[in-house]
């Protein structure tokens, strides 16, 4: 939708096909429903925040940073806020209204939007472009690089023979170049310029099918493994489900990887259980990062620290306090003001302790087993989420083939590719539409150079 209007403010004439029966249907269901469109942080930080290849899109960003798309949007009408975390949302709180400002915008710029209309192939088409006849002219007006060559320098240029009177010779600058596409009823259309912006795996019943993973494998252009990502993770113990429901603020998770338990992931925030092992803001963080590391080892160690803010020592004497004050009572009444109700019992059984043990009989080696548990609660992720439940895909196609200036695919000229079907993701945030929308105006304005 943003490609189509950058491209048709250009001056281009523009057709968006939408399988679906309406626009924005992931759209509408980002940030809780309320599209936390962007992350307003200082520029030169955002691209900290992305996971895969943020060096890929330091052209793309600069183009059109976080803080344009914030302009962007309020010079379509929408007002826009920011909250915690430099969030950015729409004022209203409704996805819908950024949605509806992208499709009056499309209305008004004159782009034809398709809708129920599957766009099943791209249809290509060899070229062989005598270059030497614009050489010619280059050369008279003391131009001496050639267009075709700066865009594809990897592409071989072959020389043709030449009796020409000139002593020059033809030169054919060969390849694949897009013609159009190929729709589900089997119409084909003509284009100058397709660009494919089909989105992941993740969320299918949204339209994210990975239609665009095969466009590309069907012109070997390459696409990196994809796995579920910004997803719930799957743990072993079987105490884990007896949790189900409780979240935990103020925690720290650390994910290990390797024979020496090195952490591959730790950060302080908030996380919850669920029936079949763990998720919130926390969780989802950690399975950008250790997604590939898992696919590896099969499983992963980790451990909450459920007191982060003392050192074992002061939670020793906040310990020895409470058993203090309850002397005569047991450990399960004890550890009340401690811990979370759900948690006491997974927590004296984890460290060994019968709850109803009063606090007087508890042995020194019985009180550091409870402190060890405490700071680190036991867990082994076992597997991640489906892309039923993953925010994004991490991997997809291969940047190493695309453009990074214009996202011109290498090895097919007039093909562009543009978010999430790119490999290029990044945590929660507003950062992964900012990667959408930073590469829709990188393609757009490359066509429309291109165009004039
Ligand atoms: C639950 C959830 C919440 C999220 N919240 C946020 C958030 O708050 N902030 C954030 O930055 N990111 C968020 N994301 C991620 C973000 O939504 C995506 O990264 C972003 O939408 C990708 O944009 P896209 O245009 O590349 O693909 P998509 O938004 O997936 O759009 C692709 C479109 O292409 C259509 N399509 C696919 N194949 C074809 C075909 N063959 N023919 C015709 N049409 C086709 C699909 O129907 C779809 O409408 C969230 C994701 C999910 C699942």
């Amino acid at each position: 939708m943003a490609a189509s209007v950058f491209l048709a403010k250009a001056g281009c004439s523009v057709r968006l096909y939408e399988k679906n029966e309406k626009l924005g249907k992931k759209l509408y269901i980002t940030g809780k429903g309320r599209c936390n469109f962007t992350n307003a942080c200082p520029e030169e930080e955002f691209l900290s925040h992305v996971v895969t290849n943020p060096r890929f899109l330091y052209s793309a960003f600069a183009g059109f940073t976080n803080h344009d798309a914030i302009r962007f949007f309020e010079e379509l009408g929408l007002q826009t806020k920011v909250e915690r975390g430099n969030r950015a949302f729409p004022v209203s709180d409704h996805s819908s209204d950024v949605i509806r400002v992208l499709e009056r915008e499309l209305r008004a710029c004159g782009v034809k939007v398709s809708l129920h209309t599957e766009v099943r192939e791209l249809i290509t088409e060899e070229v062989g472009v005598d270059v030497s006849a614009a050489e010619d002219i280059m050369d008279e007006a003391g131009i001496h690089v050639s267009a075709a060559e700066e865009q594809f320098p990897e592409k071989q240029s072959k020389e043709a023979d030449d009796s020409g009177k000139t002593g020059k010779k033809h030169r054919q600058d060969t390849g694949r170049r897009i013609s159009g596409v190929r729709l589900a009823d089997g119409t084909e259309v003509s284009a100058d310029a397709v660009i494919v912006a089909t989105g992941g795996l993740s969320y299918p019943s949204t339209g994210s099918t990975g239609d665009g993973y095969r466009f590309a494998e069907q012109l070997a252009v390459p696409v990196t493994v994809c796995r579920p990502s910004l997803v719930p993770l799957l743990t072993e113990e079987s105490y884990i489900p007896q949790l189900q429901g409780l979240s935990l603020k103020n925690v720290t998770l650390t994910i290990r990887y390797g024979k020496k338990g090195k952490k591959t992931f730790q950060e302080f925030g908030e996380m919850l259980f669920t029936h079949e092992g763990i998720s919130g803001p926390l969780v989802l963080s950690a399975s950008a990062v250790t997604g590939a590391s898992l696919q590896e080892a099969g499983r992963l160690p980790a451990e909450i620290d459920l007191k982060p803010a003392l050192t074992e020592e002061q939670l020793d004497a906040r310990i020895l306090r409470e058993f203090e004050a309850g002397r005569n009572k047991a450990l399960k009444n004890v550890i009340a003001s401690l811990l979370p109700a759900k948690m006491r019992p997974v927590i004296m059984a984890c460290a060994g302790i019968a709850p109803e043990k009063p606090v007087h009989d508890i042995t020194k080696a019985e009180r550091q087993k409870l402190i060890a548990v405490i700071k680190a609660f036991p867990l082994t992720i076992c597997g991640q989420g489906s892309y039923r439940e993953a925010v994004i895909t991490q991997g997809g196609v291969s940047v190493k083939a695309v453009n990074p200036k214009t996202m011109e695919c290498k090895t097919v000229r007039g093909l562009y590719f543009i978010g999430e079907v790119l490999d290029l993701d990044a945590v929660t945030g507003g950062f992964n539409l900012q990667i959408a929308w930073s590469t829709a105006h990188a393609a757009a304005e490359a066509i429309a150079e291109a165009a004039e």
